[in-house]
């Protein structure tokens, strides 16, 4: 028989080795959004002269997906659809004449919805949202009563001051009070990534999920006096290395922290670039079109994943994924499942980030509002409309009757042996 000055140290044993897997942290989530960056717009992604050293290494030491789509071609349903999970349509967050909320809308993501970091909140993460929103910025409809334990920043898009629609100067936000109005746009970057890491530190001993929406660079363009004039590329070119700067802060920050390998950093963008305007826009590098459009420019974005230790340094990958992935991977990170009583449109993305076999994730739907005109299957994308978002400002241009189909990428489980 076991003498008791054994059994006890064993029972205590058997009844803590539990408590302490319970207790163990789960990974962190980080998003950081770019706004109209577009798929050519990154050293790592092709660009000749703009200079993004910080977001290269995170490509080199981790994942640098080449067919990862945005899940519409503008910012509001973009957003609806990463922190939903669900296409755009579903939510209600797509508008066909307004594609769009403005500062006049009434509307924002319905409270039906459940958002990512509800979800992450149910799970005992911490939540911030530091950047732009642009889902409603009325109180009802604001981060705060989306999930988010705190907000810093402006409510929409930069560019919404308006003096014939009557919007007020721009506001920058903290919580649900207007702090700085019209917000100081040469400063945001900084400030927003000195926010972010203060939420990081704060949170260090916890799981916590950081969205971080860019405010640029969307147009009007601004960068601080430390970036401005430094890129053959212009202002445009600022920005982006002042956000590329923003990115090494974060990650450094991590590292410093010591919970770099217990946190997930995806970046990516929110559709393609804004064509239009000309040197102040983006490139999609070799896809067709940009922001507004269904065509590869619009929908097809820089997509990079880091998680030291769990995602293998070095690696590209030509499997099909979307930002509506990014809530399902979050919630399998934190032990949970996504939500039963609705559709979702994403998958988790953890097998694909650990180096095990994906599931096939096809087909992928692309929709303008809430009209259906395109589908990705395989390395094939068929266009039911063909109708192009430039060439003149008339409300219907270049439709092609019947349908296009072309081929877009290869197909992956050839490439990949999956
Ligand atoms: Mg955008």
């Amino acid at each position: 028989m076991m003498p008791w000055r054994y059994v006890l140290p064993l029972a205590f044993l058997a009844l803590s080795t539990p408590a302490i897997a319970a207790q163990e942290i789960r990974p962190n989530v980080v998003v950081i959004f770019a706004d109209d960056l577009g798929y050519g717009d990154l050293g790592a992604y092709g660009h000749p002269t703009i200079r993004t050293p910080r977001l290269d290494r995170m490509a080199a030491e981790g994942l640098k997906l080449t067919q990862f789509y945005t899940a519409e071609s503008v910012c509001t349903p973009s957003r609806a659809a990463l922190l939903t999970g669900r296409l755009p349509v579903r939510s209600g967050m797509a508008g066909d004449r307004l594609r769009v909320l403005f500062p006049n809308s009434l509307g924002g993501l319905p409270q039906s919805e459940i958002t990512l970091p509800e979800a992450l909140k149910e799970r005992g993460y911490a939540t911030a949202a530091i950047g732009k929103w642009h889902l409603g910025h009325l109180p009802e409809y604001l981060p705060t009563r989306h999930g988010f334990d705190q907000y810093f920043g402006i409510p929409y898009s930069n560019d919404m001051e308006s003096k014939q629609r009557g919007d007020p100067p721009l506001p920058l936000m903290r919580g649900e009070q207007v702090v700085e109005q019209p917000a100081d746009q040469t400063t945001l970057t900084r400030r927003y990534t000195e926010e972010a890491i203060g939420f990081m530190r704060a949170n260090r001993a916890r799981p916590f999920f950081l969205y971080l929406p860019h405010t640029f660079p969307h147009v009007p363009l601004f960068a601080s006096d430390e970036f401005r004039g430094r890129s053959p590329r212009g202002l445009y070119g600022d920005v982006v290395e002042e956000m590329d700067w923003s990115v090494g802060r974060i990650l450094d920050a991590l590292r410093d922290l010591g919970i770099a390998e217990r946190t997930l950093v995806v970046f990516t963008s929110d559709n393609g670039p804004w064509l239009t305007r000309g040197l102040q826009g983006g490139s999609a590098g070799l896809l067709r079109e940009g922001k507004g459009s269904t065509w590869e420019g619009g929908m097809r974005v820089p997509a990079i994943a880091w998680w030291p230790g769990t995602i293998a340094a070095g690696r590209v990958s030509e499997s099909l994924a979307s930002t509506m992935d990014l809530f399902p991977t979050a919630l399998a990170m934190a032990g949970g499942a996504p939500p039963r009583d609705r559709v979702m449109d994403g998958v988790s993305l953890l097998p694909l980030l650990r180096g095990e076999r994906q599931p096939p994730r096809d087909p992928v739907f692309f929709y303008r509002g809430t009209r259906l005109f395109a589908v990705r299957k395989g390395p094939w994308k068929a266009h039911l409309i063909t109708q192009s978002a430039y060439g003149t400002d008339a409300p219907v241009v270049h439709d092609t009757p019947g349908l296009v189909a072309e081929q877009v990428g290869v197909d992956v489980r050839d490439a990949e042996g999956a």
